[in-house]
């Protein structure tokens, strides 16, 4: 059995994980997770292939209630995969590196009291992602914890993409736009570069469309400038969340409508995006699937506001070689593509209708390449972590 790397991504009421053979380009091995922690908790894992390996829930009594419970359920079982071996290292994402991380770095209880700090920068994410290394340093006493930023890749943003029209205090204080969902356009942005060197040259603009959705504007494999801000929030409406909105209308709700600050955190992240827009779902396949004039609303300004993000994100770098698409609904939903992409041909870009409706690779036909593909933030952290650690031969036997 080889050494393995396993990778962690702690949310408010899931582990999931994925482990990886130690190999040159880390090799998958099993990804799954424990859902519904606090509720109706299951546990899932698939192979390689997408086979199911195992699939579990709990009647009464024994679940996994915390994140600490929840990955003593993946350790006791993972050894059927990975054998008893403890892996090299332990890959954790966290959403939030401030403005101090621009690259992954292992762990120590230094590094965790600077991370801890930031904890009001991201307060529905990064207690999770903090827990989640507590529990894994615990487990796994001696084993590198190594934390990967969803927010480094973004570091390299120029300072006009960063900043938001306040008194220059703020932006020192760290109130800035630092951008979400880093680690799946470097996955993209590597996978690319690696399949075609003209590409990994090229000015791309990446959307990455699934629960969460952000799109990033990338010059020469690096990020310039992305529709998400200072939170999650911002940018292009979601499956729940809201997207860009005028800050008067939060001040309105706030004083004039007399919302709590905690009502007002349910709606934006809760109750808008798809779900609110459609009053249905806020899943594309059921809003799809129940068609009518509410699905027409909800697509309908989902798409528009993802175009004029491309064509304002295309803006940044004076034009664009290629679009991609990835994440839930940039791999599966031909028509979704085919509604955002309608109306770009001044910027070159058209669909083939038939490569759309496939999901195929390519689905361009104008000057403008039209990519599919898909995210592996998994796999980025993975090999994050074999850069890291930089084993020697000896190690990887
Ligand atoms: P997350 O941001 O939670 O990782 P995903 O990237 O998996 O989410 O995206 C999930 C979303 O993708 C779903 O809510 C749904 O809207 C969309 N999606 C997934 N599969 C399909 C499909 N076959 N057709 C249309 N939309 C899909």
């Amino acid at each position: 059995m080889p050494p393995s790397l396993l990778v962690l991504n702690a949310g408010s009421s899931s582990l999931k994980f994925a482990a990886y053979a130690a190999t040159g380009a880390p090799a998958l091995l099993c990804a799954g997770q424990v859902e519904g922690l606090g509720a109706a908790p299951r546990f899932r894992a698939r192979g390689p292939g997408g086979e199911a390996l195992v699939e579990r829930r709990w009647e009464a009594g024994g679940a996994p209630a915390t994140h600490e419970q929840a990955l003593a359920t993946v350790i006791a079982w993972l050894p059927e995969v990975l054998g008893a071996r403890p892996p090299l290292a332990i890959g954790h994402r966290v959403v939030h590196g401030g403005t101090e991380f621009a690259a992954p770095v292992r762990l120590s209880p230094a590094v965790m009291e600077r991370l801890r700090a930031l904890i009001p920068l991201a307060p529905l994410h990064q207690p999770h992602n903090l827990a989640g290394i507590e529990a894994a340093a615990r487990h796994f006493p001696g084993v590198p914890q190594i934390a990967c930023f969803d927010t480094a890749f973004h570091r390299t943003q120029p300072e006009v993409a960063e900043r938001f029209a306040l008194p220059d205090r703020f932006f020192r204080q760290g109130i800035r736009r630092y951008g979400f969902h880093g680690l799946s356009y470097e996955s993209i942005a590597h996978r690319l570069a690696a399949e075609d060197a003209a590409l990994g040259a090229a000015r791309l603009v990446v959307a990455h469309l699934g629960n969460g959705a952000s799109l990033c504007a990338i010059a020469g494999g690096r990020s310039v400038a992305t529709s998400m801000g200072f939170t999650a929030l911002d940018g292009v409406p979601m499956g729940t969340r809201c997207g860009q909105l005028d800050p008067g209308v939060v001040l309105h709700l706030l004083d004039a409508l007399g919302m709590t600050t905690a009502e007002v955190t349910r709606l934006l992240y809760h109750e808008s995006g798809l779900k609110g827009l459609s009053g249905i779902s806020q899943d594309v396949r059921e809003i799809e699937a129940a068609g009518g004039e509410a699905a027409e609303r909800a697509l309908g300004h989902f798409a528009y506001r993802v175009r004029r993000e491309i064509a304002a994100l295309a803006t940044t770098m004076g034009g664009l070689d290629a679009l991609v698409f990835t994440a839930g609904i940039g791999e599966n939903a031909p028509g979704v593509r085919a509604r955002i992409c309608e109306g770009l041909g001044f910027l070159g870009i058209a669909l083939d209708a038939a490569a759309n409706a496939g999901n195929a690779p390519e689905i361009g036909a104008g000057p403008v390449r039209v990519l599919v593909r898909p995210t592996d933030e998994e796999g980025m952290i993975a090999a994050h972590c074999l850069a890291l650690i930089d084993p020697t031969p000896e190690m990887l036997t």
